[in-house]
């Protein structure tokens, strides 16, 4: 395990914003997890698991949050059945070398997850997806860890997902996913796989300024027929500005960090979105990403 002081928020997130923490923990084997009660309560502060950072807008300035990383080994072990394969993968894997290490295998269900720069862990947590492939589809287990109870599993049928909804059923407790075990179907041909995942990325891009400054969505969808990003567009905020922030021209419900942005604009902006789409539509928009000590 390794502590470092003052973390930088703004290096460890995709939109590049954010003050210092009080400390990272960096878990990097097994027994690690062992220890981490007795680092936490020394460290002191509120304790915040990061995976890639790429669905986090954070606060400037002195954050008194100690970070937990995780350490992702390559590869997943595979257990195979009649039907289907299961995968198991550490939460600190980036989402993205699973799916290549999956079509290799070709092993065919998230590929529609193609693009999300996040970590496995944070996927379930967030339990992201795009153009109707949702993560806790092909979820079959979890590994949790709580200082109360260590390290262990719960079945996804006692899990509750939904769009962009994860709930361990822990109630208050902090908790961290530690690995996921997914179920696949084996298909014939990797190749196959590698186009889907292919098709789903060049619409990314056509559609999403995925090779941006951003944090993915800003809010939630209101609902499938009403997408947060053409209500914001019918808002007139397409390319809206403050500061060095502002919404994208390609996709209104994405935040983007020209070059000197600054969480309190990126927080005007949301409040903007809101006022203008609750006053225009009745609409509440929900947050998606993450906001922490903003
Ligand atoms: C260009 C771009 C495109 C994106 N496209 C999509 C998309 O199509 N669909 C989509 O759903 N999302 C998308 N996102 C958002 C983001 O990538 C996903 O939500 C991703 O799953 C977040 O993973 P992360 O590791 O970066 O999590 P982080 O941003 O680090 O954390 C997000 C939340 O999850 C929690 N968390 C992280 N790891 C764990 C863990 N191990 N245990 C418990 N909680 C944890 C954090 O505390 C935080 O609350 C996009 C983001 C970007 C920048």
């Amino acid at each position: 395990m390794r502590v470092l002081p003052k973390p930088s928020l703004a290096d460890r997130t995709s939109l590049r914003l954010g003050g210092e923490a009080l400390a990272e923990v960096c878990l990097e084997e097994e027994r690690d997890w062992e220890n981490l009660p007795h680092v936490l309560s020394r460290l002191g502060g509120a304790p915040l698991i990061l995976g890639r950072g790429s669905n986090v807008l954070a606060g400037d300035g002195e954050l008194p949050l100690v970070l937990l990383r995780l350490q992702g080994q390559k590869g997943g072990y595979l257990s195979r059945g009649r039907e289907r394969v299961s995968v198991q993968a550490q939460a600190g894997r980036s989402l993205p070398g699973l799916l290549a290490f999956l079509q290799r295998q070709s092993l065919s269900g998230l590929e529609g997850l193609t693009g999300i720069p996040g970590s496995v862990g944070g996927a379930v947590a967030m339990n992201a997806g795009s153009f109707g492939c949702s993560l806790d589809e092909y979820l079959e287990r979890v590994q949790l860890w709580t200082q109360e109870d260590g390290l262990f599993w719960r079945d996804a049928a006692d899990l509750k997902t939904g769009y962009r909804f994860f709930d361990p059923g822990l109630g208050s407790r902090f908790w961290v996913v530690a690995k996921a075990e997914f179920g696949l179907s084996q298909e014939e041909d990797p190749q196959s796989i590698k186009e889907k995942m292919r098709l789903v990325y060049l619409r990314k891009k056509r559609t999403q300024p995925i090779l941006s400054r951003t944090c993915g969505c800003v809010f939630k969808n209101p609902g499938p027929e009403s997408p947060a990003g053409r209500l914001l567009d019918d808002c007139g905020l397409k390319g809206f500005r403050c500061g060095g922030m502002g919404f994208s021209e390609t996709h209104a419900n994405f935040l983007v960090n020209r070059g000197r942005g600054r969480t309190g604009e990126a927080l005007e902006l949301i409040e903007i979105a809101r006022e203008r789409c609750k006053s225009r539509f009745g609409l509440e928009l929900e947050l998606e990403v993450r906001v922490i000590g903003g």
